[in-house]
């Protein structure tokens, strides 16, 4: 199309994200060929693939962009575009020259072993690979441990399973320990499944890679149970987590239910975003407050927690009430006079927010002797991070495999896969690092659980004003 030949696509390999002013912006990602100019290319092997000969386009060109917001004007698009995923006619390493590696860090989540699974399967039978390493126990696996083999055999049934078939750790990132181990190897793909913090190890994997001038294509698959990374549409796990919390509410439900003034905590994953609280909230309908850490919330006084639950007490004789892990940090922080710990990756440790709140609510009834309540806690988040992935998630962590495996075979390094509205793409890694979604107070979906629960903001005209406008500022200095 013609706005193609009026707005050349501007190569921006964005780390920093400032506004790009008006016009089509590409964020690319980078090529191997931006650091090895004279690498050869071959004919990407699916032009002979029986399952790819009857689709009508088999490969994506080069010039294919997914819009991250969709603008129009004067007939051009306008904004930030990321390069379309998929196949590309040519490919960059020859199928019997691969050698694959996959490593998984950080967190479990349900559908890293699909992941696994489907990049194995992938490169095997898309691209006839025969070498593919699994690294064990996360990135310090490079170094420390023994690597397995994979075939398509060996994962075969894996994705039926939950955690991560190849195990996983915190801390231990050494880059030039991991880097040298790779090229000790021969590995020129690495695959890294894993969290912000294991995408941040990514990129610095693939800065050395390149300082090195190494021919390594390094594909990132993000993956976090709490919806919070920025660009992509939604994370793997996540719709299979919102399900499996129904689980958790509905027992809740049934116990609180069953009893005189039963009131039931849920805590559920969340720790700097409450997209799985605020889902599986509006996904239940049995939940009267939930509570997330974008949204701040105080227990004594006049419109504060414990008022509500008293109101709600009254009116239906129980309650449930949704927490995700990092709601009320700070205000916890100030009555505990907690110290700050963090974990082997460096990630601050939260504090119980889920018991910490059991204990109040109960020392609250007891002290007035109001009423005498009967509290039941729920912690199901391990057992949600350990189940495999539901129906949805298989489909779609088998999309974000199939991205990475075309993406690392046509030569892109230093990337990560993910829908940009419903659109697959290669995204910079820094875009996926650099911020983290959350839960927007002044959209809509907030308010349709505030409707949805009728529960309280926590939040006085004035406070809520201050926030409407900090966010409305933030807004207005990352919009394009
Ligand atoms: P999640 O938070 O979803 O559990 P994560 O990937 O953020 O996943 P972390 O434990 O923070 O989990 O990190 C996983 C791996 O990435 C660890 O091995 C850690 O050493 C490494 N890592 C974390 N942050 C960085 C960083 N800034 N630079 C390099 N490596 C990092
Ligand atoms: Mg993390």
């Amino acid at each position: 199309p013609s706005f193609w030949r009026q707005n050349k696509p501007i190569r921006s390999q964005s780390s920093n994200h400032q506004p790009h002013g008006d016009g089509f912006v590409l964020e690319d990602v980078p090529h191997l060929t931006d650091f090895l100019p004279n690498l050869p290319s071959y004919p990407n092997p699916l032009q002979q693939s029986q399952a790819y000969a009857v689709v009508k386009k088999t490969f994506v060109s080069s010039s294919d962009a997914v819009a991250q917001e969709v603008v129009v004007q004067d007939d051009s698009p306008r904004g930030v575009h990321f390069r379309r995923a998929g196949p590309r006619e040519k490919v960059f390493f020859h199928s019997k020259e691969v050698r694959a590696c996959i490593v998984t860090c950080g967190g479990l989540c349900p559908g890293i072993n699909t992941v696994i699974r489907e990049i194995v399967c992938g490169l095997s039978y898309m691209y006839g690979v025969e070498e593919i390493l699994g690294i064990e126990g996360g990135y310090r696996g490079f170094y420390s441990k023994n690597t397995l083999q994979l075939t398509p055999k060996v994962v075969n049934d894996i994705h039926k399973r939950g955690g991560t078939f190849l195990r996983t750790s915190r801390g231990g990132h050494d880059t030039h320990k991991i880097v040298d181990n790779i090229q000790d190897r021969g590995i020129n793909q690495v695959y890294i499944i894993g969290g912000d913090g294991t995408q941040k190890g990514a990129a610095l994997i693939y800065k050395e890679v390149e300082k090195r001038g190494l021919k390594v294509a390094v594909a990132g698959i993000p993956k976090t149970i709490d919806n919070d990374i920025a660009v992509i549409d939604k994370s793997f796990g996540f719709d299979t987590a919102v399900e499996e919390a129904q689980r958790a509410i509905n027992a809740a439900h049934v116990e609180v239910e069953s009893v005189e003034n039963g009131i039931g905590i849920v805590k559920l994953m969340g720790r700097y975003s409450g997209f799985i609280a605020l889902y599986a909230t509006l996904a239940s309908r049995d939940v009267d407050c939930c509570l997330i850490p974008e949204s701040p919330f105080y227990l004594e006084g006049q419109g504060g927690l414990v008022e509500f639950i008293e109101q709600r007490l009254k009116e239906n004789g129980h309650m449930v009430i949704v927490l995700a892990e990092g709601a009320g940090q700070e205000y916890i922080a100030q009555h505990m006079h907690a110290a700050g710990e963090k974990d082997a990756s460096g990630n601050k440790l939260l504090l119980d927010v889920g018991l910490w709140l059991t204990e109040r609510i109960k020392d609250h009834f007891a002290k007035g002797q109001k009423m005498a309540i009967n509290m039941k806690y729920i912690d199901p988040t391990y057992m949600i991070r350990a189940i495999p992935s539901n129906a949805s998630d298989n489909i779609y962590c088998t999309l974000l495999a199939h991205s990475a495996v075309h993406g690392a075979m046509a030569g892109y390094s230093g990337f990560t896969v993910g829908p940009v509205n419903s659109r697959h793409a290669y995204i910079p890694i820094s875009r996926v690092t650099e911020t983290q979604n959350t839960v927007k107070l002044t959209d809509r979906m907030w308010a349709r659980l505030l409707a949805s629960t009728n529960q309280p903001s926590f939040l006085d005209r004035n406070e809520m004003q201050q926030r409407v406008d900090l966010i409305n500022s933030n807004i207005e200095n990352t919009s394009i």
